[in-house]
Formats: structure tokens, sequence, C-alpha cells
């Protein structure tokens, strides 16, 4: 009884600073914002609305690792002089992706907490490099990952001496078509019985469908998640990269009304900072 008791007693969340915010605290944490920064207009536009609708730290890819060379790839280089400017100007907080481990060095003073991204999860050679900074990570599950491999996937950080590391479940591939991934929510309830880590989750890459993203992000909160990050952007339909699974500002207000009090009742509110 006493074994079984211990066996199932799961570690306290450690929770990671990332600007002003804390993940895996008392309170819920909200990211939104756009797959892809598209121009300085789009950013600022897009990162006011979704903070003033309750998010707590703002999305946005510099660099894109597309199935298609032929896509979108990002801005890249072009766009630092103005997130620089619109993040400091608006006191926002940004967790963006990073692809190549020269991109460290150049995105480190402005860029808040670094994604690696789920085609990168194995690739240790980045982990190692972002384990050398003090810099939050937010560590996406590779699509074809095992949850242990995930989280073995940390310790390449971790070593380094960066212990501020999160999680992201964003959906796995399974033998299921209909929606674009297949959200694994039981990574979630698993990871946090068995690690400290913060552990979020992406509700937009995970189904893949606009309309039914705020469905799984309810589900992901009931889970026990410290959070979720979201794409959002102002005209979806318009969008560089991922429109089809994006909500307009008026669909991500709508679910954070719903969300909240979803959270009141789980006992874990939104974060106000
Ligand atoms: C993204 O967050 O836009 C993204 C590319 O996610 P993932 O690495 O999970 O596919
Ligand atoms: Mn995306």
């Amino acid at each position: 009884m006493k074994q079984t008791e211990k066996e199932f007693t799961a570690p306290k969340t450690r929770p990671v600073q990332v600007g002003k915010h804390l993940i895996g605290g008392e309170n819920f944490t909200l990211i939104a914002g756009p797959c892809s920064i598209e121009s300085q207009e789009h950013l600022e536009l897009t990162a006011k609305t979704v903070r003033s609708m309750g998010a707590n730290l703002i999305r946005g890819g510099i660099w894109k690792l597309r199935t298609s060379a032929e896509s979108f790839q990002g801005l890249g280089q072009d766009s630092f002089h103005f997130i620089r400017e619109t993040l400091k100007k608006n006191d926002l907080s940004l967790v963006s992706e990073i692809t190549d481990p020269r991109q460290i060095e150049e995105i480190h003073d402005f860029v808040d907490m670094f994604q690696i991204g789920s085609r990168n999860m194995h690739n240790y050679a980045l982990l190692k490099e972002v384990g050398k900074t003090k810099k939050p990570v937010l560590i996406k599950r590779g699509f074809a990952a095992l949850i242990d491999e995930w989280i073995k996937s940390t310790e390449y950080v971790r070593q380094g001496g960066n212990e501020n590391v999160v999680l992201c479940e964003r959906g796995i591939r399974t033998f299921e078509t209909a929606t674009r991934n297949t959200l694994d929510l039981n990574a979630v309830a698993y990871v946090k019985s068995r690690t400290h880590l913060p552990v979020i989750v992406d509700p937009s890459h995970g189904i893949g469908i606009r309309s039914l993203v705020p469905s799984m992000a309810f589900a992901a909160a009931a889970s026990g998640c410290d959070g979720l990050i979201v794409e959002v952007h102002p005209n979806p339909e318009k969008a560089l990269s991922d429109g089809q699974q994006t909500l307009n500002f008026s669909e991500f207000e709508t679910m954070v009304k719903q969300l909240e009090k979803i959270l009141v009742a789980i006992g874990r509110p939104l974060d106000k900072t």
C-alpha cells in the first residue's frame, strides 16, 4: 500500500521564469500569436491584441521549417530590427523557434524563450547548444517520438547547466489521417506524474483544424497541463503558414472566455501577468 502511494506521488513541478511570467507556477499560462512573424505591423497588432485578451506571452516564428522548401521560410534576419523594437516598445516577451545553433547568438538578446520544434527534438547538437545558455527552452515533442525519448531529450539541455526547460505536447503522427496529428493528452498526465518539468499543450498543431482548436484547448487544460500555446492571426485565410489551424481574434477571444471558466473550475486561474 505504502509502496503504491510512493510510486504514484507526482513530483512537484519546478516553475520556469520567462520574462515576467512564470510557467508551471500556481497559475495557468497562455501563449498566443502567429505561426510566423510576417511584418512589423502584423507582429505588433497580433501581439497587442492577444495580450489584451489574456495571453501572457507572445509566440511567432522567425525561421520556419516547412515540409516543402518552396513554402515561406520566415523573415529571418530581416525581421530582427523591428522585432526588437516592437517587443521593447510594448513590453512583450516572445517565444520563438530556433532551427540552427548559429541563431542562438543572433536572437539571444530579444527572444525570451527558445522553442525547439517537433522536427528538431532529436537534434542533440542544437539541444546541447541551448543547454550552454540560461535562456528558457520550450521542447516540442517530436511527432514520432516516444514520451520517454522526449523526456530524455531534455537531458541534453540540462546537462549543460540550463534547467529552464518546459515541454510542449503538440500531437503525434498515428494511423489517423482525419486530423493533422493526434493530440496525446496521455502524455501530459504521464509527464506530470514522472517529472518536475512544466508541460504545455499546442492544440493548434495537435488537431490542425481551426474550428476544433478550442475543444482541444479545453480538454488540455482539464488534463492538468501548465499552459497552452495557440496560433492566432488577424486574418488566418491570408496567413503565410498554418492558416488552416489558426484562430482569428474574435475566435481567440471567445475561446479565452470559456477557458477561463474551466480554469476557475479546476482551481488554476489564468495568470494575469
Ligand atoms: C510551430 O509552432 O509553428 C511549429 C512549427 O510547430 P511544430 O514544431 O510543433 O510543428
Ligand atoms: Mn505553426
